[in-house]
């Protein structure tokens, strides 16, 4: 007899996890975000910064105040 593995569909939060980016209880099917919406402004700001460093490293211009002469 299984009692267990009735094919549960149900989306189960994790205790005491939740959500980097809205605080909501986290989804083991999209953790440690609480959904796909989520894991994509992750990735998003991820890959925002990044590209930020990238392009720092480029324009490495004026760190210095430009002095009158
Ligand atoms: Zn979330």
């Amino acid at each position: 007899m299984a009692a267990t593995g009735k094919g549960n569909a149900k989306v189960i939060p994790l205790k005491g996890r939740r959500c980097p980016i809205c605080r909501k209880p986290t989804v083991a099917a999209w953790r440690p975000f609480c959904s796909k919406r989520c894991a994509d402004v992750d990735l998003g700001r991820w890959l925002g910064e990044s590209y930020r460093i990238a392009s720092r490293e480029e324009a490495d211009e004026d760190e210095e105040p430009d002095d009158e002469h």
